[in-house]
This record gives C-alpha cells, structure tokens and sequence, in this order.
C-alpha cells in the first residue's frame, strides 16, 4: 500500500530492490495467493526481500503477490518506529465501523482514491516463527490490513471504487499506458466491470 498523502519522495536510481513491483495489468495480481504451508528460512528471506522492496518503493505495505510470489503473506511498515512486520496467513475475522482514507497502492503507481471500508478490523495470522498473531487494528493499520488482504485474494483496489472513480481510474489508467507506449510497452488493462 502507499500512502497517499506522502509526495515529493525521491527514490534512488540505483537502489538495490531485490524485486520489482508488479503494476496493474499484470495478471498475478488477479490470482488468488495460496496458503504458505511451511514457515523456512526460505520464506524469512523472500519476506526481507519485501520489505527492503517496500523500503525503497516507498510504500507502507507490501503483499507476496505484487513481487510475483503467490503466497499468502504481506510485509509492513508504518513508519510509527515500530519497524517493519511480517504477517502470513492472514485472516480478516471481524469489521467494525466505516472510515474514509485516501488510499493508493504501489501496483497502481501514482493515483489515489477516497475509499470508504471497516474502520477496525480483528485479523488473525502467524509470524515468521509460526506464532500465533491476533491483532486489534483500528484507521490506518486497519485500512493497511484490508488493502494487503485483498491483494492475496487478487483484488485490487480498482475494484473497491465507486462509479465515478471508476471513470475517472480508467481514463488515468488508459493515459499511463499510452504514455509508456512509446517505450515500447503494451499491456492490456482490464479493469473490473461492474457486478
Ligand atoms: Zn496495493
């Protein structure tokens, strides 16, 4: 996820993402993930690798699926001092409330929408030594929670706009690929219909 309220970041060209981050378009990121069934070393250094990728972006969160990995598992970090987190298999057990957030997504690089969704949520996972998780979260944690949910059920948050955002998401999306069109890039974008 990307804050959407943070402008003017510089990112160096010569940084050292260990991935690159899927942009919408890309058809891993309409895959539903699959449960990690093991908890290894292997799965501790794909999780470091996403969270120096989500550093560098900058972004606040990153899912499994936006580098390219379908597994169901999403790094963090709110930048509150806390560091960075990993949670795997996560599970949504409980909305409360609604809340307005500004939100974008670093697969849809640039663009941010006002989008209403459950202002806390209860979500349940495991961290890196297999242990239990349980959290409370509340505003921009819960937001960040749901956004990275999504992202292992292959939705993007293209699909949680209303109608009038959905007009304009295309027409901004439609502008993004005609501009890299003379790079050579041609992608098609299929944005979600209706229902
Ligand atoms: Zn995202």
């Amino acid at each position: 996820m990307a804050r959407a309220n943070v402008t003017g970041h510089s990112t160096s060209l010569t940084g050292m993402a260990p991935y690159g981050i899927r942009v919408v378009g890309d058809p891993v990121l309409r895959q539903p993930a699959a449960p990690v069934t093991e908890i290894d070393g292997r799965l501790a250094r794909l999780a470091e690798d996403m969270i120096v990728t989500m550093h560098e972006a900058p972004g606040i969160g990153l899912a499994a699926p936006q580098v390219g990995v379908q597994k169901r598992l999403f790094v963090y970090d709110l930048h509150d001092g806390d560091g960075a987190h990993v949670v795997v298999n996560p599970v949504i057990t409980e909305t409360r409330g609604e809340w307005v957030y500004e939100e974008g997504c670093l697969s849809v690089p640039g663009l941010a929408w006002e989008i209403v969704r459950p202002k806390e949520v209860h979500l349940t996972g495991r961290d890196l030594d297999g242990k239990e998780l349980s959290f409370e979260a509340d505003e921009l944690l819960a937001r960040l929670f749901q956004h990275e949910v999504d992202h292992l059920d292959g939705v993007l948050l293209l699909e949680r706009l209303d109608d009038d955002q959905r007009r304009q998401a295309k027409r901004a999306l439609r502008d993004q690929v005609l501009a890299t069109e003379g790079a050579g890039e041609r992608r098609r974008l299929r944005l979600p219909g209706r229902g």
